[in-house]
Parts: C-alpha cells; sequence; structure tokens
C-alpha cells in the first residue's frame, strides 16, 4: 500500500507528518510523492488565519481530485477547528484533530475494509494532559525535533490554544532518546519546535525549563548547529542568553515575535510586554551575541489600530536591528476575543500597512545580508537544483553557490561571499570542510 503526504503551516505540522510517515512506514506501507499514485492521502492542515483555512480546504479538494479512490485522511488545526466543514466535502474519508495521531493506519485500514465508511476522530484537546509521542526520523538535512505542543497564552487574535491545548512539555527522557537517533543518523542540524518552547517545562513539577532541554539535545545529539525555534520575548532569560553565547553550537539567530510596535495595540493583543521590555531584550542580545540575526512577526490592522499606532510601529520596528519581519495582515478567527473587538479594519487598508511594513523587512533583510558581502562563512549544503546548491549561516542567511559535484546535500562547506543574490547572497568559491 502507497501514502503519500500533503502538508500545510508550521515546523510542527511538518515534524508531525513526518512522524506520521513513520507510523505507516512501520505498518507497511511505501510512502510516495505523487498523490494520484497513493492507496491513502494523508493532509494535515493549518488554521491559524483565514487563509490557511481556506487553503487548507483547497488541499483537501485537490487531492480528492486528483484522486478520487484514495482514501483521504484529513487532520491538524483545521480539521480540529472545523470538523463539519471537512465532513461536508465529498470524498474525505477519516479526520483527526491535533491528537490521537498514533491511532491513524487504524483508522484508515477501518476504512479500506468498509468504504462506506466515514470516521470523525476531534477530541477534546483542552482535556489533554500528556506531550504525544511520537515515532520519528527526519526527512532532511536539517532535523525538527518537537519538545512541546500546545499553548496557555491566550492572545487575543490567536486561535492555536482552542486546536492545540494547553502547554505539555516532552520528557527530558524522551527528548535524550531522539537525540541519540540524530546522532545515530549523522544529523547535522537541529531545530528546537513546539507551539510555545519558551513555555517548556510549565506543566511540570519540578523545575525544568527551555535551558534544560536545550542542554540536553547539546549533550546527547551533540550536533554541529542547534537552532531554536520562535521564542516569546518575555521568556528569553539571562541563563538561555548565556547558553547562546557560550557554546558555539547555538545558532546566533533567534524568532521573537513582536506583532505590535505600539504598547496600546500590544495591551489590547494581550501580549505579555511592552516595546521598552523588547527593545531592552534586543539591544542586550546585539550587544552579547556577535552578527545575531532577530527575525520576527508582525500583525498590521489590529482592530482599533490608528494610523497614529501604525506610525508607531513603523518607527519601532525601523528602529529594531530586525534580519527579517514576517508581516501579517490581521485575520479575524472566529472564537477569539479579537474577532469580537469594535473597529475591525477594513481589508484595503491592512493590505496597505502590510505593504510598507514589508518595504521596511525587505530594506533590513538586504542590509544584514550585505554585511556577509567579502566575508567566509560556513553553510550546511541543503537542495541541489541546475545551477546552485544553496545553505543557511548559521544566522539564518540563505546562500547560494554554483552547483558543483564536489558539494552535496548535508556537506558543511567554507564560502566566500560576493554578492546580494535572490532571497540571500551568492558565493562564489568554496571550501569543503572536513567534519566528523
Ligand atoms: S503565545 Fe500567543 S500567539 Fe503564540 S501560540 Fe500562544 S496564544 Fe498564539
Amino acid at each position: 500500500m502507497k501514502v503519500a503526504f500533503y502538508t500545510l503551516g508550521c515546523k510542527v505540522n511538518w515534524y508531525e507528518t513526518e512522524a506520521i510517515g513513520k507510523i505507516f512506514q512501520s505498518n507497511g506501507y511505501e510512502i510516495v510523492t505523487e498523490i494520484n499514485s497513493a492507496d491513502v492521502v494523508v493532509v494535515n492542515t493549518c488554521a491559524v488565519t483565514a487563509i490557511s483555512s481556506q487553503k487548507s480546504r483547497q488541499a483537501i479538494r485537490r487531492a480528492i481530485r486528483a484522486n478520487p479512490n484514495a482514501v483521504v485522511c484529513v487532520l491538524g488545526c483545521y480539521a480540529q477547528n472545523s470538523p463539519a466543514e471537512i465532513s461536508a466535502i465529498d470524498g474525505v474519508d477519516v479526520i483527526v484533530g491535533t491528537a490521537e495521531r498514533m491511532k491513524i493506519v487504524e483508522l484508515v485500514e477501518q476504512v479500506l475494509k468498509n468504504r462506506d465508511e466515514k470516521i470523525l476522530r476531534v477530541d477534546d484537546v483542552e482535556k489533554i494532559s500528556a506531550f504525544e509521542e511520537l515515532p520519528h526520523t527526519p526527512q532532511r538535512t536539517r532535523a525538527f525535533l518537537k519538545i512541546e505542543d500546545g499553548c496557555n497564552n491566550f492572545c487575543a487574535y490567536c486561535i492555536i490554544p482552542y486546536l492545540r491545548g494547553r502547554v505539555r512539555s516532552r520528557s527530558l527522557e524522551n527528548i535524550r532518546a531522539e537525540c541519540l537517533e540524530l546522532a545515530a543518523g549523522g544529523y547535522r542540524e537541529i531545530v528546537l519546535t513546539g507551539i510555545h518552547i519558551g513555555a517548556y517545562g510549565a506543566d511540570f513539577k519540578n523545575k525544568i525549563s527551555l535551558v534544560d532541554a536545550v542542554k540536553t539535545v547539546l549533550d546527547a545529539a551533540n550536533p554541529l548547529r542547534l537552532r531554536l525555534g520562535s521564542i516569546e520575548s518575555a521568556e528569553m532569560s539571562d541563563e538561555l542568553i548565556d547558553l547562546i553565547k557560550s557554546d558555539e553550537r547555538i545558532c546566533n539567530h533567534v524568532h521573537l515575535p513582536l506583532q505590535s510596535g505600539s504598547d496600546e495595540i500590544l495591551k489590547s493583543m494581550r501580549r505579555p510586554y511592552t516595546t521598552k521590555n523588547f527593545a531592552a531584550l534586543t539591544s542586550k542580545l546585539v550587544k552579547e551575541i556577535p552578527d545575531i540575526s532577530i527575525g520576527t512577526d508582525l500583525i498590521v490592522g489590529f482592530p482599533n489600530e490608528t494610523e497614529k499606532n501604525f506610525a508607531e510601529t513603523l518607527d519601532f520596528v525601523q528602529a529594531q536591528p530586525f534580519s527579517k519581519i514576517h508581516v501579517f495582515p490581521f485575520s479575524a478567527r472566529e472564537g477569539t476575543l479579537a474577532a469580537t473587538m469594535q473597529n475591525q479594519i477594513p481589508a484595503q487598508v491592512k493590505r496597505e500597512r502590510a505593504a510598507r511594513a514589508l518595504e521596511i523587512s525587505a530594506a533590513k533583510e538586504k542590509i544584514f545580508a550585505e554585511k556577509l558581502i567579502g566575508k567566509t562563512v560556513e553553510i550546511i549544503a541543503e537542495t541541489q537544483e541546475e545551477n546552485f546548491i544553496d545553505g543557511l549561516t548559521k544566522n539564518y542567511v540563505r546562500v547560494y553557490v554554483p552547483a558543483s559535484s564536489e558539494i552535496n546535500s548535508g556537506d558543511v562547506v567554507k564560502v566566500h561571499v560576493e554578492k546580494i543574490f535572490r532571497n540571500g547572497v551568492l558565493a562564489t568559491s568554496y571550501k569543503l570542510q572536513a567534519t566528523s
């Protein structure tokens, strides 16, 4: 039997797709990339914005059209949020939310025995208190390692806590066990992922934090690089900053979601910091960690955001040492506080504000990448295409090198950066590094 996957959304979803693939493989299934040659198609969905839900719906319909005879299984955040909507789509056979993924093969096989059956298995995530362990083998050079699920914050705009439940941290023992497998598999870069990794340990009785999880990974996997996923600024402890500074294996790249540069809007969003706290943290990071890249997320057009609030935001982000800003026009999610707020901002205004914020992001991205011109940097080679192979520096700049039979995916390569190119830089000379 053959199974194909279609994944939307964040790194957690990609990790979970890889894990679900492993569950199918251990039950004798072969993973294929062509949807039309599969017996089973799994669509792992996203619902973080209204557009994500729409794209998830389109992906489900496309999968059914491409292969009407396959068992179509829909899971993930959109399935958790809108099971009735999915159930109404003709051709969907199994619907699973953001829990109980371990049972997926069992459910698919139930349908294979009786093609008239439709299975809906979406549980109340509020009641789940344990991290769901899933078997996992990464597919790429860079391995995602999920250490946490869920969120307790309930930011006013965010649907995620309703779809993923409360914080559940993975035990240090199980993190260690997966890291030993990653070490044996020769993965050079590990990326810590989760819904809210800064809250790691909040559900444990003893005082275990993200720092303990990071130390466990460094000790058990000893990766060449360890990259941290998005961390809330309020949770970036001095201990964690010291660890990033002192351990060369931890990438000098952090993602700190800002969301707004107006204190009034931050308060209304229920974000637990002020612009003053945020700026104090970024100036500390820049001072302590050389060449650090700081990425961020920004929501524009939040309800009640005036031109004055937005101008404050633009001034603030302009002054911040960001290397990239991911800009999201506000998307009202039913069930959240922000969706019930008065003074929703018209779509056209949101689009205009997004364009203005993106201009700042593009300029900052270029300025950051230009700092590499003339320098020799290290990348881990990733994607091969006809003319180029690319990879990321530790501080998250994409580097393109002319394709060569000497460079393979996963190689550690020293490159000399020549100029700005595509979404990163071009390097024209390189030296292969010997690594153990
Ligand atoms: S911290 Fe806020 S934005 Fe992030 S997942 Fe939790 S509720 Fe959503």
